[in-house]
């Protein structure tokens, strides 16, 4: 068959008319003979078994009847509704089927005293069985049907279900289909992939993914379909990478001279680690060529991003461009003005910094400065991205937390350039490998996996809110030797009310625990203005105060060494990841750290792994597997967007492996044949033009 036949639209389908197009389209995105042929099952029901009524227990799963209908009556419910209520028997007992939807045209479809076949759950009222809304078709067509053991259940809605199109439907559209096309598709992958995995051909997939023969050919199609998803996906991505590779052209940085230099002989003041040292290898070499640079650079809180972050800078500075370092908050913005400031002591190098409280007369300076090129970094919030900021030559663009920023808002940083500046993405929410493989496929990607020496591993422990007068003993110790401590609450947009008073609840009980003089506390939360959290972060920060009482707004990148505690109230309220970078806060300077996880007795079963994983590790990575396994891809921080995510039968942690593979299989082929041109890649190249072609899903994500 040819390509044009899958392009068919669906209304051309038997049994199918336009109102039950609209529907496939409307609810499921299916438009064509294509759409329903890759619409693939969620789960597999076996069928080939048939219990007796006389058999039926309570709570059992779904199950298959085989009886006769000998009665049928209409009840009239309250609100002038009716259902329909039908007597089924077999030759060993009665049961009830119910409809409450649909009732008019079902009962015009029921054949009385003919055996059916039913399918569905059951429930158990006062003595009796009933089958809600089952799934029924005559024995004569069940018999006639391509059926097997394991009866796929598609994806469904409500509204499908209700306007008279269920499952059986949906199987019956599908065998129709199979009909329509003689079950004869074209392959897509080579012959050398399909042997070297052992995978079955896309016919004999396709028709078990839907029909399947037995488990066995079920899990093979299923693992060549998965195959198949990943490894189109990855050779898009890798596609996009060496074309960007190779078309987009960036400033090379050839030179490294003295403001790098003089910086690593005189002020860096400590000894880089070795993932610092290759990191930055990997950021001089995509500098130094003549693409631009397109860099994630992932490292756990505390891993030494900043000082990466500075000498990929100095490097720009050394070749004659300007640098734009952006971060998610004033607060953050503002530290790594001062980090920088600090380290660059004694250098002639001019860096200043915009956020939304810059005043007018400074903006006017630094606007000047930075079209004449006099400013050399320009530090900041959104605010950089204002229309009116304009470098004079920007050679590189550092951005800090990369979920906060889209990708609209980070062109326009450089629209003044010729060519795009070098960009280097920094994030301290370590990504699982499989999903970044996916996220960010297309990019590059750097890993500092090791955290500076003398590092300390932070303490953490669970209490409950039951044992808060031991907690604050140990509060009290702790400030007595001259440490500060942070007590974090629960921000949580949908009830900020209820938010906020637990807050200020939480502050009282803690200043009453906490009296003046002996003790100072700050509170930062989010419906303060920004100067006043500026205020009490500074106050906390340069140790006038011993106690920090917050929301999340400090959940990112604050650095204060002086701090060591870190109590988490309502712990089981945060996901992993935010208590990870909560936990961050803390064991940055010389002295042992604790994070305490404060939590009521009333925990779910993922509240408890959550808690119980931060007991355990403090390897960032590892704590995201987990978040991935308990939350999902969709709903880690950042992905949410990303259509690269809907995958239609892979699952990004469960066949992870499988993942692995089909990037490696398609780095592979494109080294080989980069542009699909050889003659047993033709399959490949058909079906990947086709995917191209037709997704919009694989647009920007970088
Ligand atoms: P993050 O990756 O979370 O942004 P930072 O860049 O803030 O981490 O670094 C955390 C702390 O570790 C800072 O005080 C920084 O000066 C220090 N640091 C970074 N690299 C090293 C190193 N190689 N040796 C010792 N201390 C380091
Ligand atoms: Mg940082």
């Amino acid at each position: 068959m040819s390509i044009n036949n899958l392009n068919t639209a669906i209304s051309y389908l038997k049994g199918v008319g336009p109102a039950r197009a609209d529907l496939l389209k409307s609810e499921l995105g299916i438009r064509t003979f294509g759409d329903l042929l890759n619409f693939f099952p969620n789960r597999y029901i076996d069928r080939s078994q048939f219990m007796m009524i006389s058999q039926l227990q309570q709570n059992s799963s779904e199950i298959q009847i085989l009886g006769k209908i000998t009665e049928l009556r209409t009840v009239q419910q309250a609100k002038g509704s009716s259902r329909l209520v039908a007597t089924f028997s077999d030759e060993t007992g009665t049961m009830e089927l119910v409809w409450f939807r649909g009732v008019k045209w079902i009962k015009e479809a029921i054949k009385i005293n003919t055996p059916y076949v039913i399918f569905g759950k059951t429930n158990f009222f006062k003595g009796l069985f009933s089958m809600p809304h089952p799934e029924m078709e005559l024995l004569a067509d069940y018999n006639k049907s391509l059926r097997t053991a394991m009866q796929p259940v598609y994806p469904s809605t409500e509204k499908l279900v209700n306007k008279g199109v269920t499952n059986r439907v949906i199987s019956k559209m599908m065998q129709s289909l199979f009909e329509e096309l003689h079950g004869n598709f074209n392959e897509t992958l080579s012959t050398d992939v399909i042997e070297r995995l052992k995978l079955i051909s896309k016919n004999e997939a396709l028709l078990n993914i839907h029909f399947p023969r037995t488990q066995e050919m079920l899990t093979k199609a299923q693992h060549r379909l998965k195959f198949e998803e990943f490894f189109f996906i990855q050779l898009q991505l890798l596609r996009k990478k060496l074309i960007r590779k190779s078309k987009f052209k960036g400033y090379p940085f050839l030179k490294v001279g003295d403001y790098f230099n003089h910086f690593y002989k005189n002020n860096l003041p400590f000894e880089l680690t070795n993932a610092q040292k290759r990191v930055l290898k990997e950021i001089r070499k995509d500098m130094g060529s003549n693409a631009q640079m397109n860099r994630l650079l992932q490292g756990d809180v505390g891993s030494g991003k900043t000082i990466v972050a500075l000498l990929t800078i100095l490097i720009a500075l050394d070749n004659g461009f300007q640098a734009a370092f952006m971060a998610p908050t004033e607060i953050l913005a503002t530290q790594h003005y001062n980090a920088l400031v600090n380290f660059l002591h004694g250098m002639n190098v001019n860096v200043k910094l915009l956020t939304g409280s810059t005043k007018t007369k400074d903006r006017k300076i630094l606007h000047a400065q930075l079209e004449s090129g006099e400013l050399h970094i320009l530090i900041g919030t959104h605010a950089l991205i204002e229309d009116k900021v304009k470098f004079r030559n920007l050679g590189i663009a550092i951005i800090d937390e990369q979920h906060r920023f889209g990708v609209e808002q980070r062109a326009k940083l450089w629209k003044k350039n010729v060519l795009p500046p070098h960009i280097l993405v920094m994030t301290a929410t370590p990504i699982p490998r499989t999903l970044a493989m996916s996220l960010y496929g297309d990019l590059d990607i750097s890993v500092i996996d090791e955290l500076p020496p003398n590092r300390k591993e932070v303490v953490t422990a669970h209490r409950y809110d039951a044992n808060r007068l031991s907690v604050f003993k140990f509060l009290k110790e702790e400030i007595a030797k001259g440490r500060q401590v942070y007590v974090v609450y629960p921000l949580i947009n949908e009830s900020e009310v209820m938010d906020y008073k637990d807050l200020m609840d939480g502050y009282e009980s803690i200043t009453r625990e906490f009296p003046k003089p002996t003790y100072q506390i700050s509170i930062v939360h989010g419906q303060m203005k920004a100067e006043d959290k500026a205020y009490e972060m500074q106050r906390f920060q340069k140790g006038e105060t011993q106690i920090m009482v917050a929301t999340t707004v400090i959940e990112v990148g604050v650095d204060i060494p002086n701090s060591s505690v870190m109590v988490i109230e309502s712990a089981e309220r945060f996901g992993l990841s935010q208590l990870h970078q909560l936990r961050g806060r803390v064991g940055r300077g010389a002295a042992q750290s604790y994070c305490i996880l404060m939590s009521s007795f009333k925990l779910s079963d993922d509240a408890k792994v959550r808690l119980k994983t931060m007991v355990d590790t403090s390897d960032g990575f590892k704590i995201a597997e987990v978040d991935l396994k308990l939350r999902g891809p969709g709903n880690l921080m950042g992905t949410q967007q990303s259509g690269i995510l809907n995958l239609k039968i892979a699952d990004l942690v469960k066949d992870a492996n499988l993942l692995k593979i089909a990037r490696s299989m398609a780095m592979e082929l494109l080294d080989k044949d980069p542009d699909l041109n050889a003659a047993e890649n033709r399959f490949i190249r058909i079906a990947y033009m086709e995917l191209s072609k037709n997704s919009t899903q694989w647009a920007n994500i970088s």
